[in-house]
């Protein structure tokens, strides 16, 4: 069951406007929000920056925090999953006649949830695998647009390679990855880019940090070179679905031994128990 603009419909029912702006100009933004054991984690932080990307659109937010959690709440009883991923996109809304800019339309609101399959722990961690692109995005990555060209064509070029995740850099900084931020360890400090206009703020980031700063571990948000990168005791991304995922190797060259480290490990396993609740 999904929700599409005030009505709980099967997928198959579900049906847009060709004229909606998310469909001619990209024009809307989206949330993930992870829900484990049919419990919404990190809801608010989640509704927050959908408010915030929201306002900076001028899209007016359709829904209050409590009206969005009780349309979360019925798609999730409907759903089957342990582990799930709640979905959700506002667009400006639909057109009469194609045009760049249109004002006060009714934006349209769709939600669903995706499961999110378990990892197996064997394979967490030995690591994982990513690449290094240059970051071709636009200056606006804190927004989460449903605009996403960019990142599907760097994604579709991890598939080729098959690694985990593309690593963006601009102007010779390691920016985030192509659907997750991005940490490195050094000497037992960690680092990751400053929150501006180049980083989605990904709550997951803001998580780690917090649990960095409750174990006294030394976090620093700063950025980094891809030579300071490759050189780094460990590399982790970080994402809603992926939580927090070791990289531990990059084009294919290996970080360090080639193995999960022990900061990444403490970090995780505090993330598991937060979630678990
Ligand atoms: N950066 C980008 C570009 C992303 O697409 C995502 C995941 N949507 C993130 C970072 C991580 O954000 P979050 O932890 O909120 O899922």
């Amino acid at each position: 069951m999904i929700f599409l603009n005030g009505k709980y419909l099967s997928k198959d029912d579900a049906k847009i406007s060709v004229m909606d702006r998310g469909f001619l100009f990209g024009d809307g933004v989206y949330e993930v929000i992870p829900v484990y054991q049919k419990k919404i984690f990190s809801l608010e932080e989640h509704l927050q920056r959908l408010h915030a990307n929201l306002q900076e659109l001028d899209i007016t937010n359709p829904y209050d925090n409590s009206e969005w959690e009780n349309i979360f709440t019925e798609i999730i009883k409907h759903s089957s999953f342990e582990q799930e991923a709640i979905y959700l996109q506002v667009t400006r809304g639909v057109m009469n006649t194609r045009t760049h800019y249109q004002e006060n339309l009714y934006p349209t609101v769709f939600v669903e949830s995706n499961k999110i399959s378990n990892r197996d722990n064997n394979e967490i961690y030995a690591g994982y695998s990513a690449i290094t692109e240059k970051d071709e995005r636009w200056s606006k990555c804190h927004i989460k647009s449903i605009s996403l060209l960019a990142n599907v064509l760097s994604i579709k070029n991890a598939k080729k390679n098959n690694v985990e995740e593309v690593i963006f850099i601009r102007d010779g900084v390691i920016t985030e990855g192509a659907s997750s931020n991005v940490f490195i360890v050094k000497n037992n400090q960690v680092f990751t880019h400053p929150k501006n206009n180049l980083i989605l703020p990904g709550i997951t980031r803001e998580i780690s940090i917090r649990i960095l700063q409750d174990l006294n571990i030394e976090v620093f948000e700063n950025s980094f070179t891809e030579e300071e990168m490759m050189s780094a005791d460990e590399i982790w991304i970080t994402s809603s679905t992926r939580e927090i995922l070791p990289i531990t190797s990059v084009n294919s060259k290996k970080i360090q031994s080639g193995k999960a480290g022990p900061l990444w490990e403490k970090v995780y396993l505090s993330y598991q128990s937060i979630k678990n609740g």
